[in-house]
């Protein structure tokens, strides 16, 4: 990555772990974490349930995000978690847009872009995610697909310092077959042209844009070292001690 722009590693833990498994995941791997401040950002989103849990025990250092919030402000909506809640409960970041949320829970378009409005009025931090899924990869789609994604938020984003974006092929979240660095690169240079065309150049160039998809300690050294990778968004390898290794060989 550019050093000018800090690098950010999140952890996403989907809808894993039990109190007991949280606990020791925390104690024994996230808050042992080696991390240079001045070069790197860390983050983990737990699941709704286990945000105070993880909130108490946590290393101050460290941002503690939700997976998502709701599209709505507060008020009769079953299920739900406000921004401004999770901002009133002390969680300062929140995921939107990852692709588990758009493809198995009709997350369109629309709804990502009143979740980021509503995150951001609060005052939240976003990792909003983008990509593109394996038949749009295959029918040359990708670039087609990310800009609509950013085309989508681009009114309701208020101040782009307060958002990275996590760029994560549908095809690679889950699968072990990650994007190539070459892949990855190629897609997080034509998200920096779209923040050079659409906002301004200052923003493309400290905006920072993660890759997400089958991160490992294995392939993590190879992605980072691609000058446009800022960082990783994690989902399997953020749940075992290979987190830690990829902290360690990003830095
Ligand atoms: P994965 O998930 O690392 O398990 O592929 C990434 C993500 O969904 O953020």
């Amino acid at each position: 990555m550019e050093s000018s722009r800090k690098l950010f590693i999140g952890g996403n833990w989907k809808s894993n772990l039990t109190v007991a498994q949280v606990n020791a995941h925390v104690n024994e791997v996230v808050n042992t974490l080696q991390i240079d401040p001045a070069k790197l950002e860390v983050l983990v989103a737990p699941t709704t349930l286990h945000l105070a849990q993880v909130k108490s025990i946590l290393r101050p250092d460290i941002h503690l995000s939700a997976q998502s919030c709701s599209p709505e402000n507060m008020g009769a909506f079953t299920g739900e978690v406000a921004a401004s809640q999770l901002k009133d409960f002390g969680v300062n970041w929140v995921l939107i847009g990852h692709s588990e949320r758009r493809s198995f829970f009709g997350e369109t378009d629309a709804v990502v872009a009143k979740k980021v409005t509503l995150a951001l009025a609060h005052g939240l931090n976003i990792v909003l995610c983008i990509g593109e899924n394996l038949s749009e990869r295959e029918g040359g789609q990708t670039f087609d697909v990310v800009a609509r994604q950013l085309n989508a938020v681009k009114s309701a984003v208020t101040d782009w310092g307060k958002i990275v974006v996590a760029y994560e092929p549908v095809w690679a979240i889950g699968t072990g077959r990650n994007a190539t660095p070459e892949q990855a690169q190629e897609v997080h240079v034509f998200i920096r042209r779209w923040f050079t065309e659409n906002v301004n150049a200052d923003v493309a160039a400290s905006t920072r844009v993660i890759y997400g998809g089958s991160v490992t300690d294995v392939n993590a050294r190879d992605l980072i070292g691609q000058p446009d990778v800022d960082g990783f968004l994690i989902g399997g390898a953020s749940l075992k001690p290979a987190f830690k290794t990829i902290v360690d060989v990003s830095q």
